[in-house]
């Protein structure tokens, strides 16, 4: 293994994937440190591959901004790089009244987020375009929402970072990152490595590795998503969700079309104890009763069948009721440790990847948060040069 590497990214699912692309573009060396055998094989292939619009979090957070940003970004490079994705738009259908009083602030929210196509659309509209459907009592229809194959995206990511010079390395577990003069060693599988710069991007690991040489990191907690499948597929060809509960930690249990024709439902949220708590099927009766809100003529649990599941690495804690944003820590400096980047992080991916190659160049504006320094007896999350620490994301 090479020393004195200029940047090392750990992790190459999509975000590290994009980051490390997005460094090579730029001239740097890049080095990207995956355990896994090939990218793409942790959260980044366990999701509902939507390409969301922005609409789920307050528009200044960064999850939203780097959410709208990456949006733009990604259809752009689906078309450019023939990532199989479609722009099909979403349905949000409200089956209560209080629903119907909630999709008032959903659409203030997405305006205010410059998601200006969203817009109310009638009953009617909903059940012509998709007559699968249970006629809600109110909708919103959202253009510019969309679905992809995230294997693909990510296998197209990976490529290119080759293609501009970085080098992708499997196969190598990154143990601990140890302060080494002005960079930092590395201990992974494969020895140890030197580095002058590293970016974190292990997902679920990412915690884990930021603490070893940040210990005000703060903990990630595994919330696990189960999705079930339709065992005969309704025709649909854009994701139905219902409108939020307050309090979820997630969007709630709603229907997604592939690229293929299937649709899944899901997924869930509830906190695990394990990062890898992949295991066991879940109870389908939440499922149905969702089956049955959504769509038109009856569903049992023997029409859905369970598929997988794929887990958070939250911020937000059990019991916790609002969401956390996103946190990009550099802790101590030229660490960057990208915590918490769960759902929309497949769709914000490239613009984390703008983001962070502006880091690399001294910038990277408000959305890095800096702790004190090496050397700093305790290098406090909330010590931070250009902005508060990251606090609960307001519904
Ligand atoms: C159920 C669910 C549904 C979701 N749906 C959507 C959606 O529809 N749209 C959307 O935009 N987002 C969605 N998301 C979020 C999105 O999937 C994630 O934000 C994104 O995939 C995170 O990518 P990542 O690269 O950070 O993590 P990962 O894909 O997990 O990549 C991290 C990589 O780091 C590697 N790694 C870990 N530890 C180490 C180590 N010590 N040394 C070396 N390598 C290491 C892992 O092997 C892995 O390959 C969803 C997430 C979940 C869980």
């Amino acid at each position: 293994m090479p020393h004195d590497v200029e940047i090392a990214v750990l992790g190459a699912g999509v975000v590290g994937c994009a980051v490390a692309r997005a460094l090579a573009r730029r001239g740097h060396d890049v080095w990207v440190l995956e355990a896994a055998s090939r990218p793409g094989t942790g959260i980044s292939s366990r999701n509902s591959g939507v390409i969301h619009a922005g609409i789920q979090d307050p528009p200044s957070s960064l999850r939203t901004r780097a959410c709208v940003e990456g949006r733009r970004r990604l259809v752009a490079y689906c078309r450019a790089r023939a990532v199989p994705h479609r722009v099909c738009g979403k349905f949000v259908v409200a089956h209560t009244r209080a629903q119907v009083e909630a999709l008032e602030g959903v659409l203030a929210r997405a305006h205010a987020a410059g998601v200006t196509e969203a817009r109310p659309v009638s009953p009617g509209v909903v059940v012509a375009r998709a007559p699968c459907l249970r006629r809600p009592l109110a909708a919103l229809l959202v253009p510019v929402t969309g679905i992809v194959d995230p294997h693909a995206l990510v296998s197209a990511l990976g490529a290119d970072v080759e293609r501009a010079g970085g080098k992708m390395v499997f196969a190598c577990k990154v143990a601990a990152i140890e302060l080494a003069g002005a960079g930092f060693t590395l201990r992974t599988s494969r020895g140890p490595v030197t580095v002058r710069r590293l970016v974190n991007a292990a997902g679920l690991g990412a915690a884990a590795l930021a603490r070893s040489v940040a210990p005000h990191a703060p903990p990630v907690h595994p919330c696990r998503g189960d999705y079930v499948r339709l065992r005969r597929p309704p025709p649909l060809d854009l994701p139905v969700y219902p409108v939020r509960t307050p309090g979820d930690p997630g969007l709630g249990l709603h229907l997604t079309p592939d690229l293929h024709g299937d649709v899944r439902l899901g997924p869930s949220a509830y906190y695990v104890d394990e990062p890898a708590a992949l295991g066991g099927a879940p109870d389908l009766g939440p499922f149905v009763s969702a089956a049955r809100t959504l769509l038109a003529g009856e569903v049992s649990a023997a029409d859905l069948a369970y598929v997988d599941c794929g887990i958070r690495p939250k911020l937000r804690g059990r019991g916790e009721r609002a969401e956390r944003d996103f946190l990009l820590l550099e802790d101590p400096p030229g660490a960057l440790h990208l915590l918490g980047i769960e759902s929309p992080g497949l769709t914000a991916a490239l613009a984390l990847g703008r983001i962070v190659a502006d880091w690399a160049r001294g910038g990277g504006g408000d959305d890095v948060t800096r702790a004190a320094g090496h050397g700093a007896a305790e290098p406090a999350v909330g010590a931070t040069v250009r902005m508060p620490r990251p606090g609960p994301v307001r519904r």
